[in-house]
């Protein structure tokens, strides 16, 4: 398709009230399936803020080389996950993809070609959170992955480039963890709001930086000491984080919910983002 053919269905899309974005603390895959007080506190998200004409997904599950969107009409559920019980792997998200912002995506972003995929589907960092928001999956759902070979200035520039799709209705999910480290999770404390001093450390440092609009310092995440590396020990669970942080505008009003610590060494703090 010509570029000015994908700028007209871009303008094409019914304008809206800007949309909030939101960054999900998504856990450990059970909540997909468990009542807790993070499953509410989704749920209690999904009907405060307007109804998306769409959603787009940015999962710390889907790693690739290059940027790409899925853009197939009806996305799989998928179990990318092992040693869980039988009733999580039964667990179907049917919600039909969107092939329309797919392509209006592709279009918005400049700083690389992003490719359309017809493979991927839903991976359980989006399905495990939205299906708690939107339980009727009748919200059409995309994905955007993370190019593992970028570092973290590009993702933070080319989220920015998402802005428009706030207007056109769309809802923009970054699902991660923002402390995130599996190999340091304490299982016995799973089901206690439990963090080790470093992991409450880099939460309360994290928070501040983004209260203040400090972007930069959470771009440049590997300079902030010792509880940020023990925290982010691999990136794909915060990233999300600064596409959806991106996207902010000035004048906007940040509050945080799930806020709290489990297992040692994982946080479940989410961020919305809107005009308050
Ligand atoms: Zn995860």
């Amino acid at each position: 398709m010509k570029l000015q053919a994908l700028q007209t269905m871009t303008a094409s899309l019914k304008s809206t009230k800007k949309m909030p974005v939101l960054f999900l603390g998504h856990g450990s895959p059970m909540n997909a399936i468990e009542e807790n007080e993070f499953v509410q506190g989704f749920r209690k998200i999904g009907k405060e803020i307007p109804r998306p004409s769409a959603i787009l997904c940015v999962s710390a599950h889907w790693e690739t080389k290059g940027t790409f969107v899925t853009a197939m009409e009806n996305p799989k559920t998928i179990h990318d996950f092992g040693g869980f019980p039988k009733a999580l792997f039964d667990v179907q998200y049917p919600a039909p993809g969107s092939p329309e912002i797919a392509i209006t995506t592709k279009a918005l972003i400049k700083k690389t070609d992003v490719g359309l995929d017809n493979t991927w589907g839903l991976d359980h960092g989006a399905w495990s959170v939205v299906k708690h928001l939107y339980p009727k999956a009748d919200v059409p759902i995309i994905q955007m992955s993370l190019d593992y070979s970028q570092h973290p200035q590009f993702h933070y520039d080319l989220a920015k480039e998402l802005k428009p799709l706030r207007d056109k209705g769309v809802l923009i999910i970054g699902s991660g963890n923002m402390v995130h480290n599996l190999g340091m999770i304490e299982f016995r404390k799973f089901n206690e709001s439990y963090g080790y001093d470093w992991a409450l450390e880099a939460r309360e440092k994290m928070k501040q930086f983004i209260v203040h609009d400090d972007h930069q310092s959470l771009i440049d995440y590997t300079k902030q000491g010792k509880a940020f590396q023990l925290s982010i020990p691999s990136p794909e669970h915060y990233l999300p984080l600064l596409y959806v942080l991106a996207l902010k505008e000035k004048n906007e009003a940040i509050s945080f919910f799930n806020d709290k610590p489990v297992a040692g060494s994982l946080t479940m703090t989410s961020v919305k983002i809107d005009k308050g």
